[in-house]
């Protein structure tokens, strides 16, 4: 049984170890029982399963997921965590514990050496400074995975959600629409955690698409347009692309392609759908 996830046990480890709170890690460990359980629920976890997990902290969560997974990666940051790692998973033989950053493993190889290359699940509470970039590099690295099922900033799980028309609509919730489907499965409050953070949060899950739902011929071309037009969101289209160097596209030219698609030279990007995205980058 999973001991830990609630405040007693909680302090009572953070004492033991002397542990101090690092900022700059995005520590705030969940005490929760309910939440680790809709986590663990919603990651939909069984006994075939290998569950990559991103920054255990004291192994709440990792915990959980041992109970259920054939097997848990957990890569962990902070090296004074450690310890208190191989303390807390002692009874889990069905663990191992990397110190590492994750933005620097090759998680491929990992998928490749722990489960055969066979896809994996990820599962984290993560450390809300670097979201954005363990999500694109999970999904755009195209390692094998079913699904990722992740705490973060409330505002962040809903511009992965939501479409074109709303103000929280923009590149991330293209980017994450393309390769997988999200959906939110809670919402968390601060007092879940210890410390508590400053923001509400809220689970996520994306599951990967096998194949992404609209045909694009050069996917790294749609990406820098996508991008271009929400940096430069008050503009028109025509006006935000032309003026994004490194693109190569004239204003006429766009405008003669928005035509070519039926639409007014004066539409906005905010407006567009990904397969719309996918056919403004084909005829350009
Ligand atoms: N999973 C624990 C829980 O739910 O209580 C801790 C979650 S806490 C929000 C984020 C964890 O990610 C911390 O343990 C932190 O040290 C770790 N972390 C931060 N940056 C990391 C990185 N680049 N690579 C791996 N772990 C990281």
């Amino acid at each position: 049984m999973a001991e830990l996830g609630n405040p007693q046990s909680t302090i009572a480890i953070l004492q033991k170890y002397h542990f101090n709170f690092q900022k700059k890690f995005g520590q705030n460990f969940l005490i929760d029982p309910s939440v680790l359980e809709r986590i663990v629920d919603a990651a939909q976890i069984t006994e075939g399963d290998c569950v990559l997990e991103i920054g255990p902290g004291i192994g709440t969560m990792t915990q959980y997921l041992a109970e259920r997974a054939r097997e848990v990666v957990a890569v962990e940051i902070d090296r004074a965590l450690i310890p208190i790692l191989q303390d807390t998973l002692s009874a889990y033989k069905n663990v191992v514990i990397i110190n590492a950053d994750i933005l620097k493993v090759d998680i491929g190889q990992l998928v490749k050496e722990r489960n055969g290359g066979r896809p994996i699940k990820v599962v984290a509470n993560l450390p809300y400074y670097i979201t954005t970039p363990i999500i694109m590099s999970l999904l755009e690295s195209r390692v094998p995975l079913k699904s990722i099922t992740i705490m973060v900033q409330k505002e962040v799980a809903e511009r992965m959600q939501v479409g074109p028309g709303t103000k929280e609509y923009g590149a991330l919730s293209l980017a994450v629409q393309y390769y997988a489907n999200p959906e939110i499965v809670a919402n968390v409050p601060p007092n879940c955690f210890i410390p508590r953070p400053n923001v509400g949060s809220a689970v996520i899950r994306l599951t990967r698409y096998e194949e992404p739902p609209v045909q694009v011929n050069d996917e790294r071309k749609m990406f820098a347009l996508i991008r271009a037009s929400f940096n430069q969101r008050r503009k028109t289209l025509a006006n935000g692309l032309a003026n994004a160097a490194g693109l190569g596209v004239t204003r006429e030219r766009v405008t003669q392609v928005l035509e070519e698609m039926g639409l007014s030279a004066t539409v906005r990007g905010e407006t567009f759908t990904l397969e719309q995205f996918a056919r403004l980058s084909d005829l350009l």
